[in-house]
């Protein structure tokens, strides 16, 4: 992806007019096919930057392996704890579902409570 500054610095050009498509792409030694897309509209003005190293979005580590779930990634696993947190939630609705009045429900957990107790 080009950085924000480029795709910035092209649209200026196309809107400026004064350079055809074709010399903005050779100039910027971006594809025509980019220039053409933001001259339209079709493409939108944004670009990836390199994360600096101050940023709190940079790894501060290399990709290591997941000791839960094995993949490869920047740790803290980002993959575990969406799943911890999705499990939470879940026992939440659960656990929601045994304190209301419906009786579906309520029977079933009961039932296991008198068996247990
Ligand atoms: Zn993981």
């Amino acid at each position: 992806m080009l950085p924000t500054a480029l795709v910035h610095e092209i649209d200026r050009l196309v809107r400026e007019g004064k350079l055809s498509q074709r010399q903005i792409a050779a100039q910027l030694n971006v594809s025509r096919g980019t220039i053409s897309a933001i001259a339209r509209g079709r493409r939108g003005l944004y670009g990836k930057d390199p994360l600096d190293d101050n940023s709190p979005l940079a790894p501060a580590s290399p990709p290591a392996r997941c000791p839960h779930c094995g993949y490869r990634v920047y740790l803290p696993c980002i993959v575990c704890r969406t799943r911890a947190h999705r499990q939470r939630l879940r026992l939440l609705v659960l656990l929601a579902a045994t304190n209301s009045s419906r009786p579906r429900t309520t029977s079933l957990f009961n039932r296991d409570a008198k068996r247990s107790a």
